[in-house]
């Protein structure tokens, strides 16, 4: 354990990567290594990238990397998929379209993540997947998700910048998802602005940033426009992202974003959810049956779960 950890925190990505392995196939003993490298994270700046599959988030994040890299900068990319237990072929082509960086540069780390079928276990596992990609010192982490589910937001609280990508002839479908958008979007880039229509969506997020009013932290979401395929829009993305950087250190809301409360009680809700399902699971089984005969009500069923849990 010693060496591994060891590695990790001089950056070895082969050691990097089998902790995340750990972590995803949600073996116990990656808690200790979670406990061990905790201390060292901190440093890095996270940023999530959400979006329709299509609307050309690998080919962005690709290009992000080429920005910070010219910078100097080391990334590490999370691809997360929460749509289904099935569609590792998805993720696998994020993949293959970034290993072009990741062949030959070690300042590139790209690590795909799908669940196993518990949600909210990815959650907590991008979340342990961060934490490893700064405790070996990644400069930038970027975490792409698909659509704005329930991972979706969790990772947009996770992210200290959210990008969310928008296309043009997707105006429906901004109807339909923008209670979610609106809410985690602290940069809207609207990518393929080489099609018609851009200027429309464009037009559709202004006006639905507009009626939405000021944000409880006073951030005012930007808008760029962006054609991934040629690198157009990336600078000022980037500058983007760095302007609400700026603007979280100056109003001090970092902090907020370090480790919410939120994630504190998913975590504590998750690990108590897996107590409940595997070590007292013959009670839970025993207690629907008597419930199902009306044996006893699913009050006094919970009671007695709960305090063999607490005993
Ligand atoms: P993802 O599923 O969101 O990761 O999307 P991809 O990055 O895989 O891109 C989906 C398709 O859109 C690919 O064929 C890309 O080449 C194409 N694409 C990405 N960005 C642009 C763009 O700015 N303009 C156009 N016309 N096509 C793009």
């Amino acid at each position: 354990m010693k060496k591994m950890i060891e590695n990790i925190f001089s950056g070895d990505i082969h050691s990097a990567a089998s902790l995340i392995t750990m972590i995803e196939n949600s073996r116990e003993d990656s808690i200790d290594y979670i406990k061990e490298i905790f201390p060292h994270t901190g440093n890095a700046y996270v940023i999530g990238i959400t979006g329709s599959p299509g609307a050309g988030k690998s080919t962005l994040v690709s290009e992000v990397i080429s920005s910070y890299r010219k910078q100097g900068k080391t990334v590490g990319v999370i691809a997360v998929d929460s749509s289904s237990p099935f569609t590792g072929g998805a993720v696998l082509g994020d993949r293959i379209r970034m290993q072009k960086h990741e062949a030959d540069d070690k300042g590139v780390f790209v690590r795909s993540m799908a669940t196993r079928g518990n949600l909210g276990g990815l959650s907590r596992a991008t979340r342990d997947a961060v934490f490893v990609m700064d405790a070996m010192g990644r400069d930038i982490i970027i975490i792409e998700t698909v659509g704005v589910g329930q991972v979706e937001l969790d990772v947009a609280k996770m992210a200290y910048t959210t990008a969310v990508v928008l296309t043009p002839g997707m105006g429906d479908d901004i109807q339909a998802i923008k209670a979610g958008i609106m809410e985690i979007g602290d940069i809207f880039l609207i990518n393929k602005a080489d099609l018609d229509g851009a200027g429309r969506v464009e037009k559709d997020v202004f006006y639905m940033l507009h009626i939405r009013g000021a944000r409880h932290d006073n951030w005012q979401p930007e808008i760029f426009k962006t054609v991934a395929l040629t690198g157009e829009g990336i600078p000022e993305f980037v500058q983007g992202i760095e302007k609400h950087r700026k603007f979280l250190l100056e109003t001090g809301l970092i902090d907020n974003k370090k480790y919410t409360k939120g994630q504190l009680i998913n975590l504590i809700k998750e690990r108590l959810e897996i107590m409940v399902l595997h070590d007292i699971d013959g009670s839970v089984d025993e207690c629907v049956q008597k419930i199902v005969h009306k044996e006893i009500d699913p009050y006094t069923a919970s009671d007695i779960i709960i305090n063999k849990i607490k005993s």
